[in-house]
């Protein structure tokens, strides 16, 4: 599979360190409010990554965190007279709601800040004794920017640009503008962590740097997230897990383009987002992940109501072609095969777009090829033809994450082999085991109907 990789500008082909086994590390949210439909783009595109490495074979180990300390969450608990974590638990039960909702699996590891301190606070120290970091008089702890020789490399802006850019705000105690806090030293009334210091909390970058290294080690294969967080962020965390480790960080970067609306980025300080709990409730979560995944993950996406309803029809269209596969699986009497050959062809143009650097746009199209090609011959294939077929239609749709609301047949598979065994009998005229069966069935909880299209299954 070939990937983008920010760092070099190039699509690389990503091979892991360690053969069939890719260690990611994607940015997580910061949770004080209700995640909006621009910050579940990278969830569900690293999501539909990571589903794809697996249905290669290999092992993810994949590591989002949860920023559970900040301004932004102070701040909102300040509001209601409450304290941080009451905030941050709330948010981060509500954002596992919403991913659940959008069936992104669980990470490997969801680990949160506050629970990191002391492996913060080690690689704050580790920065310190080589000379990386500094304790400022008020207990602040600042990176030291120009003792990384590699700093700028994955933003790609030369140093002057980057220094011209840079500020000290009041209260900031820097000897550079260009450095960035490690550590804060708390003020009257925020929540601190004891530390050789003096109280204080984590900055926003150095939580990234120290849960990779705590869950993934020293050098990972992938980072992840949108492309706002190129610079500070990815810049930062690189310059610290690299000046303290003294190995690469990442060896590849991706990151995702925007949502906008109206051309602008959908965020919550410019006031223009949508929650995704909001859209759900009116459309359910389905078609957003089917929105956000309809583009390729670089190129700019609008969000409008329309265009979420399109995404509706589309899945109700592989909703309906895959009820009329299963109908047909049941009813099966014709004699082609060319269906099988199909689902190959399918599954190879799927595999080609997601190679080429996730191109889910490209997939998508591969699975709506196959769908009218289903609904055209299925009613002429043998059983083993259109099994086969279904099989790959689950396999490409579940890699992209979506048609997980189809009512799944939960029969188990005892019971269909009666019924298939009954029907053969009957056709022997074998009343008797014919019968047999029947009460056979019965004591499984089951009971069968004939009806013109064939034997039904009931659950009684
Ligand atoms: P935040 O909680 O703001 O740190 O954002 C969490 C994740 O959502 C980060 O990976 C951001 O890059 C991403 N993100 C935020 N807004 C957008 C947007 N409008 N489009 C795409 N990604 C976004
Ligand atoms: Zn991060």
């Amino acid at each position: 599979m070939k990937i983008f990789n920010t760092l070099t500008r190039q699509k690389e082909e990503f091979i892991p360190m360690k053969p069939g086994e890719y260690r990611i590390y994607v940015c997580g949210p910061t949770v004080y409010n209700y995640i909006h439909v621009g910050n579940a783009r990278p969830v569900c595109v690293f999501d539909t990554l990571r589903r794809y490495l697996e249905f290669l074979g290999n092992k993810v180990l994949y590591v989002s965190n949860i920023t559970d300390i900040d301004d932004k969450i102070i701040k909102k608990a300040n509001e209601e007279g409450t304290t941080y974590d009451v905030i941050a638990r709330r948010y981060e039960a509500e954002y596992f709601a919403d991913c659940r909702g959008l069936n992104v699996k669980p990470a490997t590891v969801h680990p949160r800040a506050t629970e990191h301190i002391s492996q913060i606070l080690q690689i704050t120290q580790d920065l310190i004794d080589k000379g990386h970091a500094y304790v400022a008089p008020n207990g602040d702890v600042y990176f030291r920017t120009k003792t990384d020789p590699g700093y700028g490399k994955l933003s790609h802006q030369p140093l002057e640009e980057l220094e011209a850019g840079a500020r000290i705000s009041v209260g900031e105690l820097k000897e550079d503008p260009m450095d960035f806090a490690v550590w804060k030293a708390s003020k009257p009334g925020e929540p601190a962590w004891d530390s050789p210091y003096g109280p204080g909390r984590p900055g926003w970058h150095i939580e990234c740097s120290a849960m990779a290294r705590t869950h993934l080690g020293d050098t990972i294969d992938l980072h992840c997230g949108g492309v706002d967080l190129v610079f500070p962020h990815h810049e930062n965390e690189i310059a610290q897990s690299e000046c303290a480790n003294g190995c690469t960080f990442a060896r590849y970067w991706m990151h995702n383009g925007f949502l906008n609306i109206d051309n602008r980025k959908m965020s919550k300080s410019l006031n223009n987002f949508f929650t995704v709990r909001d859209v759900a409730q009116q459309v359910g979560y389905e078609p957003i992940r089917f929105f956000l995944i309809s583009g390729h993950y670089r190129t700019p996406l609008n969000y409008t109501k329309e265009v979420i309803e399109s995404c509706q029809a589309s899945l109700e269209r592989l909703y309906t072609c895959r009820d009329n596969l299963d109908f047909a699986i049941q009813n099966a009497s014709g004699q082609g095969n060319e269906l099988q050959q199909k689902a190959v062809q399918a599954k190879e143009k799927f595999i080609a777009a997601m190679d080429d650097d996730l191109n889910t746009a490209d997939a998508i199209a591969a699975v709506f090829e196959f769908a009218r090609e289903i609904n055209t011959l299925s009613a002429s294939q043998t059983k083993e033809s259109l099994c086969s077929a279904a099989e790959t239609f689950d396999q490409l749709t579940d890699v992209l994450g979506i048609l997980y609301n189809r009512k799944k047949d939960d029969i188990p598979q005892q019971v269909k082999d009666l019924v298939e065994e009954r029907t053969k009998v009957r056709k022997e005229k074998n009343w008797a085991r014919a019968d047999a069966i029947r009460d056979e069935l019965a004591s499984l909880g089951y009971a069968v109907e004939d009806t013109p299209a064939g034997p039904k299954i009931v659950k009684k």
